[in-house]
C-alpha cells in the first residue's frame, strides 16, 4: 500500500525533518504530556506489550507528528504513517493493518477526515485486534475475520469536536497539546540553531520565540528566515537585534500573529464594533469554517490577551487595539 503509506505530502522540507527531535528528552515543552508519555511508555516496554492506543489533538504544528515518532522511537518500533484523507475506501486500511507486526505504531494525521465506512474498520482493529472482510456480493456475499497483530494507533487532529464519539473512546490515551511558552520554544530555537550551525545568543532565540505564535514550526521557520537576513546583513550573527530587524523586514507581527488571527481581529474591530459578535456571524463575514475559527485562532489569540468570550459572543480587547495602533473606543471595548 505505497500510495497510503507516507502519502500525506507535508508542508515541510528535509531541512525542517531534520529539526524534528527523535526522542522525548529533546521534546520541549508539553511537560505533561511528555511525563505521561514517558511513564506510559515504560510500562508498555516492560510488559512487551502494544502501548494503548493515542490520541493526539491540537492546532497546527504544535508537534504532534513529531510526538507520533517518538513514541514509536521510544517503543523501538517501526511507524506507518498515514492520514484519513487518503484512506478512501475500506480496503485501503485494511491493507495497512495486515500489514503491521507486532506493537508497530500506525499514526494517522488527520483522523478526524476519515470516512464514516473506513472508520468503522477501525473499531474491532483497535478493540479486538481485528477486521472483518466481506467477499462477493448479494448472495454469495461472506464476511469472515483476520487477526491482527497488537499494535499502537496514534491519531492527530486539529479538531477534537469532530471526532465520532465512538472512534474518540476507544482511545485509551488522550493528550492535548497547548501553545508554547516563550521558554520552551526559545529552547527549540536554540537547539535547531545548533543543528542548522547557526549562531545565536540566547536574547536571539527569546526575539524568535516571541512572534511564533507559540508553535514550534513557525519558531524553526522564522530562524531560517532570519539566518538568511543575518547572512547577508549582519555577518551571520543572531542577537536580539538583528532578529528584530529581520523580523520587521519580513513583516513578522511582534506578538506573532498570522494573516488569519489580523483578519479576526479587524473584523471584530471594523464590521462588529468590537463586539460583542457570535462565532457564527463572525464566520460568515469572514468566509470561515466556525470550527476552525474557534480550534485554530481563538485559542491563541485569547491567551494573548487580545481577545474574550463572553456569553454574548467574542469581544476584542483593549491591548488589541492598543496593538493595531488604534484608538481604543470611548465606550470601552472589551
Ligand atoms: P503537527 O504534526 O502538530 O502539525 P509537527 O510534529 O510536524 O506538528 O511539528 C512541526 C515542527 O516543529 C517539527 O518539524 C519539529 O521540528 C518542531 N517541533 C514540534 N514540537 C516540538 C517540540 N516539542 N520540541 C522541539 N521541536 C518541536
Amino acid at each position: 500500500p505505497e500510495r497510503l503509506l507516507a502519502a500525506d505530502v507535508r508542508k515541510e522540507d528535509a531541512q525542517e525533518r531534520a529539526m524534528r527531535p527523535k526522542m522525548l528528552a529533546d521534546y520541549h515543552g508539553q511537560r505533561a504530556v511528555t511525563e505521561q508519555m514517558e511513564l506510559f511508555i515504560a510500562a508498555a516496554k516492560m510488559r512487551s506489550e502494544a502501548l494503548d492506543h493515542v490520541l493526539v489533538f491540537g492546532p497546527p504544528g504544535l508537534g504532534k507528528t513529531t510526538l507520533a515518532n517518538i513514541i514509536a522511537n521510544e517503543l523501538d518500533v517501526r511507524i506507518l504513517h498515514t492520514s484519513g484523507p487518503v484512506l478512501e475506501r475500506p480496503g485501503d486500511l485494511a491493507a495497512i493493518l495486515t500489514n503491521l507486526e507486532a506493537n508497530d505504531v500506525l499514526f494517522i494525521d488527520e483522523i478526524h477526515r476519515m470516512s464514516a465506512l473506513v472508520e468503522e474498520v477501525l473499531y474491532p482493529a483497535m478493540e479486538d485486534y481485528q477486521i472483518d472482510i466481506m467477499t462477493g456480493e448479494g448472495v454469495s456475499a461472506r464476511s469472515f475475520k483476520i487477526d491482527l497483530p497488537p499494535f499502537t494507533l496514534v491519531g492527530a487532529t486539529t479538531r477534537a469536536g469532530l471526532l465520532t464519539s465512538p472512534l474518540r473512546d476507544r482511545f485509551g490515551i488522550v493528550q492535548r497539546l497547548e501553545f508554547y511558552e516563550v521558554d520552551d520554544l526559545a529552547g527549540i530555537v536554540a537547539r535547531s540553531a545548533r543543528l542548522l550551525e547557526v549562531p545565536i545568543d540566547e536574547r536571539g532565540c527569546i526575539e524568535i520565540a516571541r512572534r511564533a505564535r507559540g508553535t514550534p514550526r513557525i519558531a524553526n521557520r522564522l530562524l531560517r528566515r532570519v539566518r538568511d537576513f543575518v547572512d547577508i546583513r549582519a555577518e551571520g550573527k543572531i542577537n536580539a537585534d538583528t532578529a528584530d530587524q529581520a523580523l520587521n523586514l519580513l513583516n513578522v507581527d511582534t506578538l506573532g500573529l498570522d494573516n488569519m488571527d489580523r483578519r479576526m481581529l479587524n473584523a471584530i474591530i471594523h464590521k462588529f464594533a468590537g463586539g460583542p459578535v457570535g462565532i457564527d456571524n463572525l464566520g460568515a463575514a469572514l468566509s470561515e469554517e466556525t470550527g476552525t475559527l474557534e480550534e485554530v485562532v481563538e485559542p491563541y489569540l485569547i491567551q494573548q490577551g487580545l481577545l474574550m468570550r463572553t456569553p454574548r459572543g467574542r469581544v476584542v480587547t483593549p491591548h488589541a487595539y492598543k496593538h493595531f495602533g488604534l484608538q481604543i473606543p470611548a465606550d470601552g471595548a472589551g
